[in-house]
C-alpha cells in the first residue's frame, strides 16, 4: 500500500514534469510573440484588428490583435501616437517594467501542464467535467444591487428591458395567458454604451442572480470545453431558479459562417454555438430565465442566433445624445465633490460621440486629477484636463474644433436626407434625424417611413433615390464640389442598387425596355447599356435634388442648425421646421 502510493506519486511527478516542459515548448511555439513590421501594424490598426497596445520605454511595443495573436513592432515614439491609437479604439497600456509578467506566465504554464495531464488521464468525458469545475462560473456577488436607477439615458432600450423584469418575476401569469415571451434579448451598440450595465440592472430589478460569460472566452479553448461550459452555465442558472444569463461579445461565438471558411478554425466555435442554441430551446417558458447577449457587430452575427425562440428581441443601445450625456454625467458625479461652478450641461455639449463608459471615465479621471492637485473639489479645470486625457491622451492638441466641423458636416448631410424625404412626397414621414452615429451607419442617420403600400411605383423609386442622394447633395451645396466627404458611400450603394433594379429588374425604363437583367446575365448575354443608363438616371436625379434643396435652402440651414444644437430631432420638431 505504502510503496504503491509512493510509486504513484513519483509517476505523477514525472508525468507532470514531462508535460510541463512539453506545454512550455508548446506555448513557445504556438503563442510565440511574432515580429511585425511597422507598416503591417499600421494596416492592422486601420482595419480595426488591433485590440491592445502596450507602450513601454524600450525600443519595441507589444501588440495584441483582436484574434488574440501577440506581436512586437517598432515604437514610433512620435507625439500623438497614443492619440492615434485611442482614435482607433485600441486599449493602450503603459508599462514601465515587465518583471510582473513572469508570474502569471508561470501560473499559466503550470495550469496548462495540469490541463494536459487531466485531459490525457481520463479521456474526454471526465476531463470535461473537471475543466468545467475549474472554470467555475459564479453568479456575480456584488454587494451593491444595480438597478435601472444606475442607468441614465437610453430610455427606449431601458423600457424594453423593464418589460422583461415583470416576466422574470411572474412567468406563471404570462404562461396562463398563453403569451410566448422572448427567450433571448440581443443588445447591440457601440462599446461602453451600457449593455452590460443594463443586463445587470435587469437582474437587479428582478432580484435574481446574474451569470455572465464572454464569447471571447470560448475562442481558444480545448475541444469540447466551450460546449461544456455553456451547459454548465445553464445548469447553474436552472438550479438557481430564476436568473439572467449574460453573454458578452456573442459575435465571437456566433459569427456568420462563410462557405470558404477553414472548417477546422471554426469547428469549436460552432460546437459552442450549437450547445448554446440547444440549451436555449431546452428550457421551458415558465422558468423565468432570460438570456441577454451583447454585441457591437450585429451585421456579422450568424442568422441562426436571431431566429424565433432564440435572440428574437433585438434592442439597440445607442451612444447618448446631449441630454443622455448630461444625465450620465450627473449620475457619475453623485458621489463626488463637484464644485458649484461646474457646468455639466456644458460638459455634455462638448462630449459628443462619448459613450457612457467614456463619460464615467471622464468623471473618474477628473477626480483623480483633483486629488493629485490636492484640491478640495473637482473643478472645471480638472474636467478639462481629464477631457483631453480621456479623448486623446495628449493635452497639446485641441480636437474639439475638428469635432465641431465633423458635427456640422454630418448635420447638413442628415438634414439633406430628411428634407428631401419631406419634399419629394407629402405623405413621407421622417420620424427621427440624428447626428449621433448608430451601429447601422456612419455619421448620423435619418429615419424615413414611406407610406404603407403593397407596390412601389416608379415615382416612389425615383423619390427614394433622391432621398439617398440628399446627403451628398447637401454637402456639395454647402461646402462645394471639392469638399464632399466619404460619408455618402452607403447612400450611393443604395441609390445604385435602386436604379439598376428599376431598369433591369422592374422594366421601368423606356430606353432599356422590358428585358430582365437577371435572365440576361444567367445566359451570359450582353446586358449592354444598363450601366450607362443607370448612371444617366442617377446624374439626372442628382441635378433634380440639387435644385430641390437649393430652392429650400433656408429650411436646410434651419434643420442643420437645430441638429447641431440638439443632435437629435423628433418628428414634431422636424415638421415644425419644415412647415414653418
Ligand atoms: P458595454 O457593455 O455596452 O460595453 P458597459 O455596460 O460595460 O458597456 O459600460 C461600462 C461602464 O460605463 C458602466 O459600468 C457605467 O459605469 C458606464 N456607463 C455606460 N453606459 C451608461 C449609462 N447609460 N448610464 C450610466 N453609466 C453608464
Ligand atoms: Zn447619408
Amino acid at each position: 500500500m505504502q510503496i504503491n502510493k509512493k510509486l504513484k506519486l513519483i509517476l505523477l511527478i514525472t508525468i507532470s514534469i514531462v508535460l510541463l516542459s512539453a506545454s512550455l515548448f508548446y506555448m513557445q511555439t504556438k503563442n510565440k510573440i511574432e515580429d511585425m513590421t511597422y507598416t503591417l501594424f499600421l494596416t492592422h490598426l486601420q482595419k480595426g484588428l488591433v485590440k491592445e497596445v502596450e507602450l513601454s520605454n524600450g525600443g519595441k511595443i507589444k501588440v495584441k490583435l483582436t484574434n488574440g495573436k501577440l506581436a512586437i513592432t517598432d515604437n514610433p515614439r512620435t507625439d500623438g501616437f497614443k492619440e492615434e491609437l485611442l482614435m482607433y479604439d485600441v486599449n493602450v497600456v503603459e508599462k514601465t517594467n515587465s518583471a510582473s509578467q513572469a508570474i502569471p506566465m508561470i501560473i499559466l504554464v503550470s495550469a496548462m501542464g495540469f490541463m494536459v495531464f487531466y485531459l490525457n488521464k481520463n479521456m474526454s468525458k471526465q476531463a470535461e467535467k473537471e475543466m468545467a469545475k475549474m472554470s467555475e462560473i459564479d453568479a456575480e456577488s456584488s454587494n451593491k444591487r444595480i438597478t435601472f436607477k444606475d442607468v441614465a439615458g437610453n430610455d427606449e432600450a431601458k423600457e424594453s428591458l423593464m418589460d422583461m423584469v415583470d416576466f422574470i418575476k411572474n412567468p406563471e401569469i404570462y404562461n396562463k395567458f398563453g403569451a410566448r415571451l422572448p427567450r433571448g434579448i440581443l443588445l447591440y451598440g457601440a462599446p461602453g454604451t451600457g449593455k452590460t450595465l443594463m443586463a445587470k440592472a435587469m437582474a437587479g430589478e428582478a432580484e435574481v442572480p446574474f451569470y455572465a460569460v464572454s464569447g471571447s472566452d470560448f475562442v481558444q479553448v480545448y475541444a469540447g470545453l466551450g460546449a461544456s461550459r455553456i451547459r454548465e452555465l445553464f445548469k447553474k442558472a436552472k438550479d438557481a431558479g430564476k436568473s439572467v444569463i449574460f453573454i458578452d461579445e456573442i459575435d465571437s461565438l456566433g459569427k456568420k459562417r462563410k462557405s470558404g471558411d477553414n472548417p477546422s478554425g471554426s469547428e469549436e466555435g460552432d460546437r459552442t454555438l450549437n450547445a448554446l442554441l440547444t440549451e436555449m430551446s431546452g428550457f421551458k417558458d415558465n422558468e423565468g430565465i432570460i438570456v441577454v447577449a451583447a454585441t457591437n457587430r450585429l451585421d456579422i452575427l450568424d442568422e441562426a442566433l436571431l431566429r424565433p425562440g432564440r435572440f428574437d428581441r433585438q434592442v439597440e443601445v445607442s451612444l447618448p445624445d446631449v441630454n443622455g450625456r448630461y444625465e450620465i454625467l450627473k449620475l457619475h458625479s453623485r458621489n463626488k465633490p463637484v464644485a458649484k461652478n461646474v457646468n455639466l450641461k456644458k460638459v455634455a455639449l462638448e462630449t459628443i460621440y462619448f459613450s457612457g463608459a467614456k463619460l464615467e471615465n471622464l468623471m473618474n479621471e477628473s477626480a483623480i486629477i483633483a486629488v493629485k492637485e490636492k484640491s478640495k473639489e473637482i473643478t472645471m479645470d480638472h474636467i478639462n484636463k481629464a477631457y483631453y486625457s480621456v479623448l486623446v491622451g495628449d493635452e497639446k492638441k485641441d480636437r474639439s474644433s475638428i469635432k465641431h466641423i465633423d458635427r456640422e458636416i454630418t448635420a447638413y448631410h442628415e438634414a439633406g436626407h430628411a428634407l428631401v424625404a419631406k419634399l419629394v412626397a407629402e405623405d413621407n414621414r421622417v420620424t427621427k434625424v440624428s447626428i449621433i452615429p448608430s451601429t447601422k451607419g456612419m455619421g448620423g442617420f435619418s429615419l424615413n417611413i414611406p407610406p404603407d403600400k403593397m407596390y412601389q411605383t416608379k415615382k416612389d423609386i425615383l423619390s427614394s433615390i433622391m432621398i439617398s442622394l440628399g446627403g451628398r447633395v447637401a454637402e456639395e451645396i454647402i461646402y462645394g464640389k471639392e469638399n464632399i466627404t466619404t460619408g455618402a458611400s452607403s447612400d450611393l450603394e443604395k441609390a445604385t442598387d435602386m436604379a439598376l433594379s428599376m431598369i433591369g429588374v422592374f422594366g421601368m425604363d423606356e430606353e432599356v425596355g422590358l428585358l430582365s437583367y437577371n435572365v440576361l446575365s444567367s445566359r451570359n448575354l450582353n446586358s449592354g447599356t444598363l450601366t450607362d443608363r443607370a448612371k444617366e438616371i442617377l446624374n439626372n436625379l442628382y441635378e433634380d435634388t440639387i435644385n430641390l434643396l437649393n430652392s429650400n435652402i433656408n429650411i436646410l440651414h434651419s434643420l442643420a442648425k437645430n441638429l447641431i444644437d440638439k443632435e437629435v430631432l423628433n418628428e414634431d420638431e422636424i415638421n415644425n421646421i419644415v412647415y414653418q
